[in-house]
């Protein structure tokens, strides 16, 4: 089924089996196949319930692979001098294991990390213990233990370089290396003129938040002269933007960075490394276009770009090639997380039935009121030829009928009758649009309006954080059922009690399409959707609307001897846990509470069994999941 679009985003990494499954290709290769069915009831029958993230650690390895190749060949086709060192930026996934696993994966390419905060700071200083050489840039807003911290790190060993953002820090900088005598290995970063595009335009250009104005880096170059330390200038760095939509942006910022270097560099800085920071995209809905949501070129052609740009400028300018450093975080992880979540039901608009005779409909006594009489007359008058006139008297009637009833001249009765029309002129409506290349533009909208509403057992807020802020889109769609044609179109609901907690916005082949198809719940059988490519920025960023916590995690990994196995599982948090963060002090809810059980109990208010149930209740759901979990 091409409804999805899966060839077009999920690359080599997903796909669709002959069983009707997705499956993941964890490194690309289709020999090694996982079946998502297989995994949600793998982790089922270990009572780990949707919804749940899975991350393939696979995909991660092949990810930094495919990077570390795509310079490579870059580097080879350009006659670069130099090497490529990616920085994993790790607000982009702080999670113990990720960051772990991008280390690990990142040795043979001696990757480094990006700190962009105090507490990532902490984080990666202690994880580099083993290999001092990987680099850690340090970028964000620093304090004056921030500094110290750095420097102190620098005689620890590390290959650390605190990133000027503004002015002031580079007089913690001074101040520190001279009170312990170091000297560190400084970046500076541009504020270039060349303005970003997409969501994240405002990351560069010159009202952006971090960086030197030319005059200032200037300034900075002067000051590092007089106190002799001009040589401690290694890295130049500049972030055009997340997701950076089309090439030419890239193209830009990183020949405007390059002619800084090259000036700076014979100036006399001792520049070695320059870094391009993040924006190389995904493309979220597969189009390779430059919509917000994908990107108009691929991998190897940033990687070319970034290459032969700063070759050309340094070739020009007859100096030496720098290391090329990048700070590609959501090209790295993205793809390696799924969220999977279950249907809890659904309702539908469109099921409403109208039989044709109005004595069928209506067996009352009364005359039929002329509003809905109106709308009987609408329902039966749908034809090819009138769809827009019926559809007219259908709203028209529609509004007189609540008119009546709001001055008390409609009974409930009749009220509920005209819905039932309404709702079910709309249908026919919508049904003959469907038939037609090109439906009247007035009544587009129905697909929408009679949509189904699935509920799905997830927080937006929590899980698909920037799908409910900026209207990202996430390929989304069923796990299941995928040789059965679908007979549903719906929109996605989650749990919390908000109506923004809702998805309307997917994936299409042409543009965005605002229903998903979907199949009919069966009763008795569980339907799981998951939305892919949410491995980027989505599980930080989520926040505890109604309490939901962080879902259940588990890292499947690829056997070598076929199949797949669990390497992790990070429970998911308990509504205890989350109460706690709210601060409320977990250890004395449940003995209040169950005083007052007792309480119930001597005053005859309850049995005895009544009130240990409430009290199991209670005692069991403050140490399970914050999410429904059925029978
Ligand atoms: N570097 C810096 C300084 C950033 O602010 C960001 C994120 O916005 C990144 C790197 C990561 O960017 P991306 O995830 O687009 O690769």
């Amino acid at each position: 089924l091409d409804l999805y679009q899966v060839p077009a985003w999920g690359k080599h990494y997903f796909g669709i089996n002959a069983a009707g499954n997705v499956v993941v290709r964890p490194d690309g290769d289709s020999a090694h196949e996982i079946d998502l069915r297989e995994v949600v009831e793998g982790l089922k029958a270990r009572d780990l319930t949707a919804p749940v993230v899975v991350r393939f650690s696979d995909i991660l390895k092949h990810r930094l692979q495919r990077l570390h190749g795509a310079f490579a060949q870059a580097i080879s086709e350009n006659d670069y001098k130099n090497r490529y060192c990616a920085v994993f930026p790790i607000k982009v996934n702080q999670q113990r294991l990720v960051v772990e696993e991008v280390y690990r994966y990142g040795k043979e390419f001696s990757f480094g990390l990006e700190a962009g905060s105090k507490p990532e700071l902490l984080a990666v200083m202690a994880l580099t213990e083993d290999a001092p050489d990987r680099m850690i840039v340090c970028n964000g807003f620093k304090d004056d233990s921030y500094i110290e911290a750095v420097i102190l790190a620098t005689k620890l060993g590390r290959t650390i370089i605190p990133v000027i953002e503004n002015f002031e820090e580079l007089a913690l900088v001074l101040k520190h290396s001279q009170k312990y005598q170091v000297r560190p290995r400084i970046g500076v970063r541009v504020k270039l003129a060349s303005e970003g595009a997409g969501r994240w335009r405002d990351s560069a250009g010159e009202k952006s938040k971090f960086g030197l104005f030319v005059s200032e880096i200037l300034e900075l170059v002067k000051t590092l002269r007089e106190h002799d330390m001009l040589d401690c200038l290694e890295l130049v760095h500049c972030h055009p933007g997340s997701q950076l939509q089309d090439i030419r942006r890239v193209k830009d910022a990183i020949n405007e960075l390059a002619h800084v270097y090259a000036e700076l560099r014979l100036m006399g800085a001792g520049l070695k490394y320059i870094d391009v920071g993040g924006g190389l995209g995904v493309d979220y809905d597969g189009s390779g276009t430059n919509f917000e949501s994908s990107m108009n070129y691929t991998m190897n052609e940033y990687a070319s770009d970034v290459v032969y740009r700063i070759a050309s400028v340094c070739n020009a300018r007859g100096i030496e090639h720098p290391v090329i450093v990048s700070e590609s975080g959501r090209a790295t992880t993205a793809h390696h997380s799924v969220l999977i979540f279950n249907a809890l039901g659904s309702s539908a608009l469109d099921q409403f039935r109208v039989t044709g005779r109005v004595e069928e409909d209506y067996t009352g006594e009364e005359e039929l009121p002329q509003p809905v009489a109106d709308l009987f007359v609408a329902y039966r008058s749908v034809s090819e030829r009138r769809l827009v006139e019926c559809y007219h008297d259908a709203v028209q009637a529609r509004e007189q009928v609540l008119q009546m009833f709001n001055l008390g001249l409609l009974s409930l009765e009749f009220r509920g009758l005209a819905e039932r029309l309404y709702w079910a002129t709309c249908a026919r409506i919508r049904d003959y649009c469907r038939k037609l290349d090109n439906a009247p533009e007035e009544l587009e909208g129905l697909e929408l309006i009679l949509s189904d509403t699935y509920f799905c057992n997830f927080s937006v807020f929590q899980s698909l954080p920037d799908s409910w802020a900026i209207d990202q889109l996430f390929p989304i769609m069923p796990i299941h059922r995928l040789n059965e044609k679908p007979t549903r179109n719906g929109v996605l609901a989650d749990i919390t009690c908000d109506s923004d907690g809702k998805i309307d916005r997917f994936v299409s082949h042409r543009d965005v399409k605002r229903t998903l198809e979907l199949h009919e719940l069966r009763p008795g059988e569980e339907y799981y959707l998951a939305a892919f490519l949410v491995g980027a920025y989505q599980e930080t960023l989520g926040d505890l609307h109604n309490l939901f916590g962080d879902t259940h995690v588990v890292h499947i990994r690829l056997h070598d001897e076929g199949g797949w196995w669990i390497e992790e599982i990070v429970k998911g948090d308990t509504a205890g846990k989350v109460l706690s963060y709210m601060q409320y002090d977990v250890d004395r809810l449940f003995p209040q509470f169950a005083r007052d059980c007792e309480r119930a109990v001597r005053e005859g208010r309850m049995t005895l069994q009544e009130s240990q149930a409430l009290r199991r209740f209670y005692e069991w759901e403050l140490a399970g999941y914050t999410y429904l979990e059925g029978e």
